[in-house]
């Protein structure tokens, strides 16, 4: 392995998290990597409008991950754009296997995010951000007095969609079965919501619209009737998967997936840590991913002076100095 491969902290993902702990770690003078292996911004890159990033009122998406890039690279944090294989202990250190060769790194921050599970039925993808959401709290203000669709039937959809029906003037949720999932006091809750209609034993087959949502179309599973409905939004919580498959048994993870870490983002292992949506019980926020991986990189950083008794920048200033 070449020397230049070998860093202190190396990032495994591009989104907000990975972006924010990239500009702590480099700030921080280590040595730092981010590997990307799409479109630096994660799901933010794919944002029309972020409206709830405190301290900037309305921002595209792109542009802020954009923006976000550039601060970290100013501090003189290093892009690969490649994807991670797997990951394992060597020597100490850890091994970060990808595409474009192995990188060593004395610190792991994982922030390789998730994805919301899809319907798949036309419409869906092209829509997306014009109508079609995967999170009512980033969304729901945008469809303020008009009708919406929620898609689900466990606890993520009951609870978006209560928090739709703060905006919305009606939201109808359409479930495949002939009863919710959800938790009995969020059940309880949805049940009293006036503003909260149930379509049981449906599908939704197709979502309809030019530039933004018009309808959906409906399907009865359990009389085959096919209905239309007028709405400008579909919100869909039908699941979301992280993208924690290439660590194998690696890391603990919760019945879905996520990484059990501390409060401080450390996973059990040494030197190993997951911030954003990749974790367990995150909010699923730009904001608090952001706040996620500032921990870890401050956690990183303090872990590799411990480890490898050495400071920040002593690197830097030895070479400097010759
Ligand atoms: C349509 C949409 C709209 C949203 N709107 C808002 C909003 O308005 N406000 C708000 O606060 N939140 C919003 N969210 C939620 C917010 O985008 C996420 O909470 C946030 O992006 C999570 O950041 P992250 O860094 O943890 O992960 P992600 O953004 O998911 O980024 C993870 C990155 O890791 C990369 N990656 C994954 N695996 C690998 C690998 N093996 N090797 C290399 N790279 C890898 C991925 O390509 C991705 O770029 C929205 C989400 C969606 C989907």
């Amino acid at each position: 392995m070449a020397d230049n491969r070998e860093y202190d902290i190396v990032i495994i993902g591009g989104g907000p998290a990975g972006l924010a702990a990239g500009l702590y770690g480099a700030r921080g003078r280590r040595k730092t990597v981010l590997i990307e292996k799409g479109v630096v911004g994660g799901q933010i890159a794919l944002t029309e409008l972020v409206e709830n990033y405190p301290g900037i009122p309305q921002v595209n998406g792109f542009d802020l991950a954009q923006t976000m890039l550039q601060q970290a690279e100013s501090y003189g944090m290093e892009t690969e754009y490649t994807e991670v294989r797997s990951l394992a202990q060597r020597d100490g250190k850890w091994l970060v296997e990808t595409e474009a060769g192995d990188f060593l790194a004395k610190a792991v921050i994982l922030t390789a995010g998730a994805e919301y599970n899809k319907l798949g039925v036309p419409g869906e993808e092209r829509l997306t951000g014009k109508g079609v959401s995967y999170c009512a709290t980033c969304d729901a203000a945008f469809f303020k007095d008009q009708e919406a669709v929620v898609v689900g039937g466990g606890d993520a959809a009951v609870e978006e969609g209560l928090f739709t029906t703060r905006y919305v003037s009606k939201a109808t949720l359409v479930h495949r079965r002939d009863e919710l999932r959800a938790s009995a006091i969020l059940q309880e809750r949805a049940f009293a919501d006036p503003k909260l209609t149930f379509a049981w034993n449906t599908v939704v087959t197709e979502i309809v619209g030019d530039e933004q949502v018009q309808s959906v179309r409906l399907k009865n599973v359990a009389t085959g009737e096919e209905t239309s409905m007028d709405v400008s939004a579909v919100f869909i919580f039908i699941g979301q998967h992280p993208n924690t498959d290439f660590l194998g048994e690696l890391v603990p993870k919760d019945p879905g997936g996520h990484i059990v870490v501390d409060e401080w983002m450390a996973t059990p292992l040494p030197g190993l840590y997951a911030a954003g949506d990749v974790r367990q019980n995150s909010a699923r926020q730009v904001a608090s991913s952001v706040g996620d991986g500032v921990t870890a990189a401050i956690a990183a950083d303090h872990y590799v002076s411990a480890k490898f008794h050495e400071s920040a920048g002593q690197k830097a200033e030895t070479a400097a100095t010759g």
